[in-house]
């Protein structure tokens, strides 16, 4: 399928998937492009889509990114969801290590100029990976963040020059959290202590009662978004 046939198709199915459910909108994603992965970053979000896509199709590749920077609990998550369903995650490292990060630009890069490092952790590893695939799934949600409100259910990422599905972007955090509790869902134990939204540790912390939920990342600069969304 050639970009302007996708670029069609993904016109019309956007009004028809706007209605349907997550599970729906994964089955017609994996039978259209077989060829598509799922980004897990192991938040609320990805907990719930780790476990519809084991329901629906359970040998679509996840992979993460591992900016070498996550917390302890994001890590011992990881391992716990890939135990229980006996699912090995494809880990997406970025080219150089902390150590040549620090020889190369200084100790604390996230502090001094978070784009750059996460251009280095996040970004090039990200569009090095997707340059694999003719799809990709994601976690995000409308109601997170301004920058997110106009998601689409599916929609081409110009950015990166692929198909991009978002089951869940209409859902709202209790909608989530519904979804963890009913299906007794392994999930982040950081959410419990005040982290609804989850980053690299330098990057994240607890936010306080009112606050927005991803007030915690990159709190104190104007950064919103790791460059991996729109
Ligand atoms: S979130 Fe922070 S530590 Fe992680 S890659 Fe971005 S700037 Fe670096």
């Amino acid at each position: 399928m050639n970009l302007l046939e996708k670029e069609d198709l993904i016109k019309i199915k956007a009004e028809e998937l706007e209605g349907a459910t997550p599970e729906e909108i994964i089955a017609w994603a994996v039978a259209t492009f077989p060829n598509i992965t799922f980004a897990c970053s192991f938040g609320a979000e990805d907990v719930v889509l780790v476990d519809m896509l084991q329901k629906v199709s359970p040998s679509t590749d996840v992979f993460y990114l591992d900016t070498d920077y996550h917390f302890k609990e994001t890590y011992e998550t990881r391992d716990a969801i890939a135990d229980r369903y006996g699912l090995e995650f494809v880990r997406v490292s970025p080219q150089i290590t902390p150590e040549e990060q620090a020889a190369q630009y200084g100790e604390a890069l996230w502090s001094v100029d978070p784009n750059q490092c996460c251009a280095i952790r996040k970004v090039e590893p990200l569009t090095r990976i997707l340059s694999q695939y003719e799809a990709w799934i994601t976690g995000i949600r409308r109601d997170q963040a301004p920058t997110r409100a106009n998601s689409k259910k599916v929609e081409y990422d110009y950015k990166f020059g692929l198909v991009k599905f978002n089951p869940i972007a209409d859902w709202t955090s209790e909608d989530v959290w519904n979804y963890i509790r009913e299906n007794n869902l392994i999930y982040n134990p950081l959410h419990d202590r005040n982290f609804p939204s989850i980053g690299c540790e330098q990057c994240t912390r607890a936010v306080m009662p009112g606050e927005d939920p991803r007030a915690g990342r990159w709190s104190g600069s104007e950064k919103t978004e790791c460059g991996l969304h729109k």
